[in-house]
């Protein structure tokens, strides 16, 4: 089950009403279709648009409404005003919907034709007052829709359209995320701890339990041949060090590195499972803590939460999702430089740090963990990337769910750290990291997070209001 999304496709109707006569009407749909045809053409939209009609009555629009809710396919409402629609007629169809809308606030022409503009130009092109007509109902319903407003053929527009389609998808597909946590979380841990059947009831995210035993079960079951296999591709993707390791030593905790990928993997898959958690603490019967194994699974598109964190494990898959998969990962707050001038976070955690924001070729190093007491396991070592990103965390009050984010400049490590063998990746909010900082812990924002260098901070605030989440962006 890595991002294999299905090829949505969003419904986009635009607003009239009958008195302007058949003429017009048969105007505001081709300059509707017009609009759509070049938004499709126009390649930057990741989903199809497909144009639905010229809706001017209450029974119309309703029906259109049931028809989005009931067709799987539709991940969304694109809605357009072209001449005035009496926003009374959007309301019973508007409270039924129950996917994103996306209002479209343009208009046909980008200019104003002095020389030509007449009454008939203005019982046509209507957007100006229309679109305001319409938009004070959604405000009244308090719907959280997006409003896109500008020239429809400005790249810009189309950006803010494309990027919204991405948040929408996200949107229906979380309602599909299962994780499977194997053990609890970790002992005394305040943060990473949730309202299980809250995020289900809000977020539509599964959180199932497993004993450890069920995935030893698994593990145990590995074909040999298939270890094998997965072995070769990793040595044509990563560079192999073996180190001081002795050659036995090191082949066999990459091995079962790889075991345990594939036990998860098919774990995962039997039972319909897109992320899971582990817990160093809760490893009875296993060798190693996953590592390797957990960050392979997370480059697929798993989510993924180290000591039982499902919340990250859950949220970290959405993203993924938002963002097909992309530069998108599971981080911890590690270590700090707080001098001036140096000023940054340094990311990492023991083992699991997916490589997908690695800037070199990964290495497949064996190194004693210190914790868990289990052998070495395996992990992937390398240095992250440079741009900007978003950071975001998920913590549970007893008043809900709150997702506190920040804007963050991406960096890569001053030095090498020939003592501690994980990967790394810095990062300094834009804020400032004093300030920052001082806020995210003001709001109640964990140690993990995931840290997406694909994903806009206007991305980041529409997905989580529209699952109607408390979102706290600190900008
Ligand atoms: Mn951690």
């Amino acid at each position: 089950m890595s991002i294999n999304v299905k090829d949505y496709e969003f419904w986009f109707v635009t607003g009239s009403q009958f008195l302007y006569g058949d003429e017009q009407l048969k105007a505001v749909a081709n300059d509707a279709e017009d609009i759509v045809n070049k938004l499709n053409a126009s390649g930057k939209l990741p989903y199809k648009v497909v144009f639905k009609g010229v809706m001017t009555t209450a029974d119309g629009i309703t029906q259109f409404m049931k028809d989005v809710n009931y067709d799987d396919n539709v991940a969304g409402v694109i809605t357009w005003m072209h001449t005035f629609s009496p926003a009374k007629n959007w309301i019973r169809g508007t409270r039924l919907l129950q996917k994103p809308l996306l209002h479209l606030a343009t208009q046909y022409l980008d200019n104003i034709p002095y020389k030509t503009i007449d009454f008939d130009y203005m019982n046509l092109n209507q957007s100006a007052h229309g679109d305001r007509e319409y938009a004070y109902i959604n405000a009244r319903l308090g719907i959280n829709n997006k409003i896109v407003y500008g020239y429809w053929n400005d790249s810009e527009v189309q950006q803010e359209i494309a990027d919204w389609q991405d948040v929408a998808v996200a949107y229906n597909e979380s309602f599909n995320i299962r994780i499977v946590r194997f053990g609890d979380t970790m002992r005394n841990v305040a943060v990473t701890e949730g309202d299980k059947v809250q995020a289900q009831i809000q977020m539509g995210w599964t959180v199932d339990y497993y004993g450890v035993g069920d995935l030893v079960e698994a593990v145990n079951n590995v074909d040999e041949a298939d270890i094998d296999r997965e072995y070769e591709k990793l040595k044509s993707e990563y560079t192999l060090v073996e180190g001081e390791n002795e050659h036995d030593k090191y082949e066999h905790s990459v091995r079962y590195q790889l075991r345990e990928y594939l036990a998860l993997k098919k774990f995962m898959d039997d039972h319909g499972y897109s992320g899971f958690t582990t817990n160093f603490e809760d490893l009875w019967g296993l060798e190693e803590l996953p590592g390797l194994a957990a960050q392979l699974l997370m480059k697929e598109g798993y989510g993924f939460g180290a000591e039982g964190d499902w919340k990250s494990a859950a949220m970290g898959r959405l993203m993924k999702i938002l963002a097909h998969n992309k530069q998108t990962v599971f981080m911890e707050d590690y270590t700090l430089d707080l001098r001036d001038g140096h000023k940054a976070i340094l990311g990492s955690h023991m083992l699991e740090v997916d490589p997908s924001i690695a800037s070199d070729k990964p290495r497949v190093e064996v190194h004693p963990l210190d914790i868990g007491g289990k052998d070495d396991p395996a992990r992937l070592v390398f240095t992250g990337m440079e741009g900007k990103a978003v950071d975001v965390t998920l913590s549970d009050f007893r008043d809900g769910y709150k997702v506190i984010g920040y804007e963050v400049n991406g960096h890569k490590p001053e030095a090498e750290t020939p003592h501690l063998p994980v990967a790394k990746q810095l990062w300094t909010p834009v804020v400032g990291l004093k300030e920052g900082a001082t806020q995210w812990m003001k709001a109640g924002g964990g140690h993990h997070t995931i840290l997406s260098f694909t994903i806009s901070p206007q991305q980041v605030k529409d997905l989580f209001t529209m699952l109607g989440l408390d979102v706290d962006f600190i900008e």
